[in-house]
C-alpha cells in the first residue's frame, strides 16, 4: 500500500500549483491502493471524498508545497479514520474493573488476556484471569499455563458450571483476594452463532463489564471488519484488540474497523510473546501504512533477491520432475512473509498463473505446510510415495495438524508434479514439431 500511495502522491510533488484534476488523479490511485490493502469499499469512498474536499481548494493552494500538503492531509485523515487519539481502558470507580474478552476461535483471546494482565500488572494492578471457555478441550489448562507464564492468578472452577456462573463466582473471588482487575477469557466459535452471542450476553448482564474487548485477527482482513460489525451490533463492544499485526502486511482491517463500528481499537498485538501487546496509536499506524511496502513491492524485492543460480537449478529440477519436498520446503522458507503464495509461486520459472489456480495454496496454510514437511523424514521428502497410512498418521501428529491436511498437501504436491510433467511434455512437443498438438 505504502509505495503505491507514495507513488500516487509522488506525482504531485514538484508541481507549483495543484489543480483539481491533479488531486482527482492522485486520489484515484489512492483509492485503488486502499482497496488493494483490503480496506472496506465504503470506507474508501468516504475517505477519498474527505481528502478531496480538503485537498482541492484553498487549504492546498495556500500551502508552500502542494504535494506535501496532500500527503499531510492523507496522513491526517488516515489517523482520524482510525480514531485520532489513543483510547485508554475504562476503570471502575469502585474496583474491581471487569474486562470481558470476546471474539472468534483462534483470534487470540486467551493469549491477549495474559498479555493484558501482564501489561496491567506492570502498572501496579492486581489482575485475575478467569477461565470461561468450558468448551474447547484444554482451554482451561491453556489459560492456566498463560497465567503461570505471566505470574497472574487464574480463577477456574472446571467445566461443569456455566460460563455465567463461573464469571459471577470470579468476581466474588476477586473481591475477596484483592484483585482490582478481572479479565474474563470467554469461549469463541469458528463462526458467529446465536448460542455464542446469547452466552456472551448472559455473562455481560451478570457481571456488567467495564470493558467488552473484541479480539480480532488482523490477518483476516475484511472478515475482521464483518466480525467486528456483528459483535458490536449484537453484544455492544467497548473496544477492539487487533492481533497478529506482525503478520498483516496490508493494514486494511485497522483502517476499516473503527470506521465501521465507531468503536476504538485500544490495543495492538504484534506477536505471540506476552510482552507483545501495546496501546494502539492511530497516528503511528497511519504512518506505518503510508510508509509500508505493499505486496507488489515485496514481490519486487523477492524477485530481486531471488538467486539466479538457484532459480536455474530449480527450473531444471522442475523439468526433470526431481522436485521434492526438500525443494518445496526450501522455497517456502525463502518466501515466508513475502506475500501471497500464489503470486510468489508465479515467479518460479515454468509455472504459470492459470495452472496455479487449481493448486489453491492459502497463505494461512503455509505455516501448517511447513510443519508437515518438517515432520517428514529425509526419505519421505525425497520420495513421497513411501508415505503410507501409518506414516501419514505420524506426520500429522508430529506437525500438530490432521491427517486430512497431510493428505491434502500430498495431493497438492502430486498435482504440482503432474502439472509440471504436462508442461515439460508440451515443451518437448513444441521443440520437436514447432507446435504443441
Ligand atoms: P483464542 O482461541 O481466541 O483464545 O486464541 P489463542 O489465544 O489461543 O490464540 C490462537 C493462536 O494465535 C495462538 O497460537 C497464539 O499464539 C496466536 N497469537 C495470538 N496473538 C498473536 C499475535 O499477536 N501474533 C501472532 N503471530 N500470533 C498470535
Ligand atoms: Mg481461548
Amino acid at each position: 500500500l505504502a509505495e503505491k500511495l507514495q507513488n500516487a502522491l509522488g506525482k504531485l510533488k514538484g508541481k507549483g500549483k495543484l489543480s483539481e484534476k491533479d488531486v482527482e488523479n492522485a486520489m484515484r490511485e489512492v483509492r485503488l491502493a486502499l482497496l488493494e490493502a483490503d480496506v472496506n469499499f465504503k470506507v474508501v469512498k468516504q475517505f477519498i471524498n474527505t481528502v478531496k474536499e480538503r485537498a482541492i481548494g484553498h487549504e492546498v493552494m495556500e500551502s508552500l508545497t502542494p504535494g506535501q500538503q496532500v500527503i499531510k492531509i492523507v496522513n491526517e485523515e488516515l489517523t482520524i479514520l482510525m480514531g485520532e487519539k489513543e483510547s485508554k481502558l475504562e476503570f471502575a470507580n469502585t474496583p474491581p474493573t471487569v474486562i470481558m474478552m470476546c471474539g472468534l476461535q483462534g483470534a487470540g483471546k486467551t493469549t491477549t488476556s495474559g498479555k493484558l494482565g501482564a501489561l496491567l500488572k506492570k502498572k501496579g494492578k492486581r489482575p485475575l484471569l478467569v477461565a470461561c471457555d468450558i468448551y474447547r478441550p484444554a482451554a482451561i489448562k491453556q489459560l492456566q499455563v498463560v497465567g503461570e507464564k505471566v505470574e497472574i492468578p487464574v480463577f477456574s472452577i472446571g467445566d461443569k458450571q456455566s460460563p455465567v456462573n463461573i464469571a459471577k463466582a470470579s468476581i466474588e473471588h476477586g473481591k475477596k483476594n484483592g484483585n482490582d482487575v478481572i479479565i474474563i477469557d470467554t469461549a469463541g466459535r469458528l463462526h458467529i452463532d446465536e448460542d455464542l452471542m446469547e452466552e456472551l450476553e448472559n455473562i455481560k448482564n451478570e457481571v456488567k463489564p467495564n470493558e467488552i474487548l473484541l479480539v480480532v485477527d488482523a490477518m483476516t482482513g475484511q472478515d475482521a471488519v464483518t466480525v467486528s460489525e456483528s459483535f458490536n451490533e449484537k453484544l455492544g463492544i467497548t473496544g477492539v484488540v487487533l492481533t497478529k499485526l506482525d503478520g498483516d502486511a496490508r493494514g486494511g482491517a485497522a483502517l476499516s474497523i473503527r470506521a465501521v463500528t465507531n468503536k476504538p481499537i485500544k490495543f495492538a498485538a504484534t506477536g505471540e510473546k506476552f510482552d507483545q501487546l501495546e496501546t494502539f496509536h492511530p497516528d503511528r499506524m497511519a504512518s506505518r501504512i503510508l510508509g509500508m511496502g505493499d505486496v507488489l513491492s515485496l514481490i519486487e524485492k523477492a524477485q530481486a533477491s531471488f538467486d539466479e543460480k538457484k532459480a536455474l537449478e530449480l527450473e531444471k529440477k522442475l523439468r526433470n520432475q526431481q522436485f521434492t519436498f526438500e525443494d518445496f520446503l526450501d522455497q517456502l522458507q525463502q518466501m515466508k512473509n513475502m506475500g501471497p503464495m500464489s503470486q510468489l509461486l508465479e515467479m518460479i520459472p515454468g509455472i504459470n498463473s492459470k495452472q496455479l489456480k487449481n493448486l489453491n495454496v492459502d497463505e494461512k496454510e503455509l505455516v501448517h505446510i511447513e510443519a508437515i514437511i518438517q515432520s517428514m523424514t529425509k526419505e519421505e521428502r525425497i520420495n513421497p510415495s513411501v508415505i503410507d497410512g501409518s506414516r501419514r498418521k505420524r506426520i500429522a501428529k508430529g506437525s500438530g495438524t490432521s491427517i486430512q491436511e497431510v493428505n491434502k498437501l500430498l495431493k497438492q504436491f502430486n498435482e504440482t508434479k503432474k502439472m509440471l510433467k504436462k508442461f515439460s511434455g508440451m515443451e518437448k512437443t513444441i521443440k520437436k514439431k514447432g507446435r504443441f498438438n
